[in-house]
């Protein structure tokens, strides 16, 4: 690259165009060598250590690549906000209640990660919120008595009895009753053990949420209470004089709710039915409004599904005054607020951290001028395209050459051109799109015809990772994740490209970016250096990825790296879980290592006798065997 050509690019140019400052939600950057760097706060003083000094650090430690990385200091970061932002915008409103925060277990169940949320949100009385027995032991081994414990989800006889357990050890457990059959064994459980639960109700919101999550929301939800089922339970309980139990409504709009004005008409929704039970006679005193806060994975701020169209500070301030404005004219006493955040708490603190094994160009292999002698009619035709293209029509000259390509695709297949004829015209065919590609854009509209056509030659770099075992949701329901070189930003990415994952399945790609304020096809990548390690990183995967994860072609846990920014610009590394080995991924499907050993340590002592392998060749053999075994089940260099 000229010395011109580096100068015209700058790290802000960099920033822009993989859109780090708009979704990075502060705690990303890139600095002046091109690295990526990640950022905290200590009393005012912010810190930013470069994610390529992470790495290095990781691998000097003898973890390979793929990583997934926590950086602990932005998971407090997010958590404080949390709190501090609902603290505000209640003060500021002169709101009567407390906001009271749970965490669903469910978005990241690891224990490192409830560790740090409990500990950090310790000050805040930050609790959880549990969704079946599973979740509620690991709550109530973590947390503290005052924070709350939202228990939802189907619940059995032993789910009742341990939450029944746990009001007597004084913790504030509510059982939120989501369907009618629910509340019979409560109750029988209740006088059983003689301990009076809490008791919240989960109500269908009809109001319909955008996003991908819409399901949840609406009178088809699978989750809540009908208006009827509701009043029932308020009977019931009354009959039974149980209706001082009645303390919470709960509702879940869904996940990711990008509109701001979805949120503002189900929260006043909720509290209608809020005040509707407090009228009834029940001692109500919170207001659940579940999860549903957005992260802006495409920095946009918009109305869109991998967006949202309003701050922090807007989405509490607005539950605050919608809360008020609604309750206050009815004269209902102010509920302490309770979210349910995952996604928006989690998502910023974990990356996957992956390097690059190879590239594949869709490029012209150098063509003669003209066709060679004796060339097949439909290899000069081509070569005639390709000499015509500055003077023809684009999309005429790339419907012809696709004309000429595919016939002689048919030829080859009856047997009638052979393998050096098809690889030259398949040449001078790529070589004529390439052409067309780079002069699309200087036209005004690019034809409907060649819409696709730059897509169709973007390179394919490899990933070290798999999507299936490390970001599910890309594969499962087209989430898209901020993807960003983690080092050269301040050299020009020239090429682009989509990313393949190491599985053997189509599906095991990256193919849907984030370019300012939309979605794009292919990503800006740089070309691979010779002995150059190229690293990537998807960012905002903290929420949901770490366990929907599965194990296809047998890539298993990736490596799990915890450090802390410190306040002198370094990193302290915190906790270090090895990913799996492949002994573990096979014991996962039932295959005792053991016993592969030994079957093959048989294998190797026959080839012995039949004179195939030396004694000593089999000693060799066993050991790779079982460093394998002992093995990352990623690329190893
Ligand atoms: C999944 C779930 C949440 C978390 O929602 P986010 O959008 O990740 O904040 C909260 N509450 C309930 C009941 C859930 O099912």
């Amino acid at each position: 690259m000229t010395s011109k050509a580096k100068k015209s690019w700058t790290i802000d140019d960099a920033a822009a165009l993989y859109g780090i400052r708009d979704w990075g939600g502060g705690f990303f950057d890139l600095a002046e060598n091109g690295d990526v760097t990640v950022k905290a706060r200590f009393n005012g003083k912010e810190v930013a250590v470069s994610l390529m000094e992470i790495v290095a650090g990781i691998e000097e430690r003898g973890h390979g690549m793929p990583v997934l990385l926590r950086v602990e200091n932005l998971l407090d970061a997010r958590i404080a906000l949390l709190n501090e932002t609902f603290r505000a915008a209640i003060a500021k409103a002169g709101y009567r209640g407390e906001y009271r925060g749970v965490f669903p277990v469910k978005v990241n169940q690891q224990a490192h990660v409830i560790e740090e949320i409990i500990r950090f949100g310790a000050p805040y009385g930050h609790g959880l919120e549990a969704g079946s027995k599973a979740e509620l032991v690991l709550a109530l081994a973590a947390l503290h008595e005052d924070a709350l414990l939202i228990c939802n989800g189907y619940k059995d006889q032993e789910f009742i009895d341990l939450g029944l357990w746990a009001r007597k050890l004084g913790y504030r457990c509510f059982f939120v009753i989501e369907s009618p059959s629910e509340l019979p064994i409560i109750l029988e459980r209740s006088r059983a053990l003689g301990i009076r639960p809490l008791i919240g109700a989960r109500v269908k919101v009809s109001a319909k949420v955008g996003g991908l999550w819409t399901e949840t929301s609406g009178d088809r939800s699978s989750f809540g209470l009908s208006t009827t089922q509701l009043i029932a339970v308020v009977d019931t309980l009354k009959s039974e004089g149980m209706l001082d139990t009645l303390q919470l409504l709960h509702c879940h709009l869904g996940s990711q709710i990008p509109d701001i004005q979805d949120i503002r008409i189900g929260v006043q929704e909720a509290c209608r039915y809020y005040a509707d039970l407090v009228r009834e006679g029940a001692p109500m005193a919170y207001l659940d409004l579940g999860g549903g806060l957005a992260v802006d994975y495409m920095g946009a701020r918009a109305n869109h599904v991998h967006s949202q169209n309003y701050s922090l500070d807007e989405y509490c301030s607005d539950i605050v005054e919608v809360v008020m404005t609604t309750l206050d004219p009815q004269e209902i006493a102010h509920p302490h607020i309770v979210t349910e955040s995952g996604r928006a708490t989690v998502a910023y603190a974990s990356m996957l951290l992956f390097n690059v094994l190879d590239v594949m160009h869709f490029e012209a292999a150098p063509l003669p001028e003209a066709p060679p002698e004796g060339a097949h009619e439909l290899v000069k035709n081509l070569f005639a395209v390709m000499g015509n293209l500055a003077a023809a029509d684009l999309q005429e000259s790339y419907n012809d050459a696709l004309y000429y390509r595919d016939e002689i695709r048919d030829l080859f297949k009856r047997g009638q051109v052979n393998l050096r004829e098809r690889s030259l015209a398949e040449n001078v065919f790529l070589s004529i799109a390439q052409h067309i590609a780079a002069r699309l854009d200087a036209l005004a509209k690019i034809p409907t015809g060649l819409s696709d056509l730059r897509e169709s030659l973007a390179d394919i770099y490899y990933g070290n990772f798999s999507v299936f075992q490390s970001l599910p949701d890309t594969w499962a329901i087209g989430q898209v994740f901020p993807v960003v070189p983690l080092h050269r930003h301040d050299e020009r990415p020239t090429r682009e490209g989509i990313i393949s994952d190491l599985t053997c399945d189509c599906d095991g790609k990256l193919d849907a970016f984030i370019a300012g304020s939309g979605e794009r096809k292919t990503l800006p990548l740089h070309p691979l250096r010779p002995e150059e390690e190229y690293y990537l990183g998807v960012f905002l995967m903290g929420a949901y990825q770490e366990t929907l994860g599965d194990l296809h072609n047998l890539f298993g846990d990736t490596h799990v790296i915890s450090v802390r920014i410190n306040e002198n610009g370094g990193f302290d590394v915190i906790k270090e879980i090895s990913g799996d080995t492949i002994a573990d991924v096979l014991s996962y499907v039932e295959y005792n290592p053991q016993t592969l050993f030994d079957g093959f340590r048989d294998t190797a002592e026959a080839a012995v006798r039949k004179g195939k392998i030396t004694v000593g060749e089999r000693q060799r053999i066993l050991e790779d065997f079982s460093a394998s075994l002992r093995g990352y089940t990623y690329y190893e260099r």
